[in-house]
């Protein structure tokens, strides 16, 4: 799947389950928290790709997400992409094939997304509303990169970095007191999660059985079979499952609001 998609289908995925959360465990969100919740979990369904870097010095390459902040995140996507590469080499059994880099290898496992949310909500744990706006800024640079790519790619970074700054420091200042904040650590964990179905769907396929060791393999590639898998960039993914997610996103978001505004409606009637 592509950029836009993943965004997207993360977005969509954290609406939809807290319309769910409303619906039948009654537990309601305010429009801050809802709208902080689907752009880090937009953003967090574009992290796993952070491990596709280009030419760094060259400012070239990579996955469109690695662009996000110029140079700084491609620097971060070569990082993480032979940390994913060293780790790939450490746990490889005899019948893994060799790599030369490790995109979609570490940060495309279920420990991994685990390890993201958890650390996400460690650090708001530790450092309250300082993390708070650190990992805010992170994750809604990822998520306009990925949700409005267009516009991203005419702005260029400098335009992302800026307006992603802005809507941090907005959230900062609105967001009520200290308090942990485990929903960021969710939607950054589920994000990631939202990813690698995503590219399960897709014919690369990803290793989400690791570190389960089958037939001498750790790193098993899993994806729907051919016949039936999307192609990345095809019309399919871009047009059918693009407009489906947006639905499921407007309804959402249409089912959440609607009870409060007609709630607020009847008030002041
Ligand atoms: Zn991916």
């Amino acid at each position: 799947m592509m950029g836009p998609s993943h965004a997207l289908s993360g977005a969509s995925v954290w609406l939809a389950g807290s319309w769910a959360l409303d619906h039948f465990a009654g537990y309601e969100q305010s429009p801050l928290a809802l709208a902080v919740g689907t752009a880090v979990c937009a953003g967090g369904a574009l992290f796993p790709d952070l491990d596709l870097s280009g030419k760094v010095t060259r400012n070239q390459g990579g996955a469109t997400v690695a662009r996000t902040f110029g140079v700084f995140s491609l620097f971060f996507a070569e990082v993480m992409e032979k940390v994913s590469l060293g780790v790939y080499y450490a746990t490889k059994l005899s019948k893994d094939p060799r790599r030369s880099n490790g995109h979609r290898t570490l940060t495309h496992t279920i420990p991994f997304t685990v390890l993201v949310g958890w650390g996400t909500t460690a650090l708001c744990a530790a450092y309250g509303k300082w993390a708070v706006i650190g990992i805010l800024f992170f994750m809604f640079g990822l998520a306009l990169r990925g949700l409005f790519d267009e516009w991203a790619e005419r702005a260029g970074w400098v335009v992302v970095t800026l307006a992603s700054l802005a809507a941090a420091w907005f959230t900062f200042v609105t967001l009520p007191g200290d308090r942990g904040y485990p929903m960021i650590g969710l939607a950054v964990g589920v994000g990631s999660f939202v990813h690698i179905l995503g590219d399960m769907i897709t014919r690369a396929g990803v290793p989400i059985l690791w570190p389960i060791p089958i037939k001498r393999r750790m790193w098993t590639m899993v994806s729907l079979p051919d016949s039936i898998a999307l192609r990345a960039g095809s019309k399919t993914e871009v047009v059918v499952v693009r407009a489906a997610l947006t639905v499921i996103a407007v309804l959402a978001a249409v089912g959440l609001v609607a009870p409060s505004v007609l709630q607020r409606f009847d008030i002041e009637v």
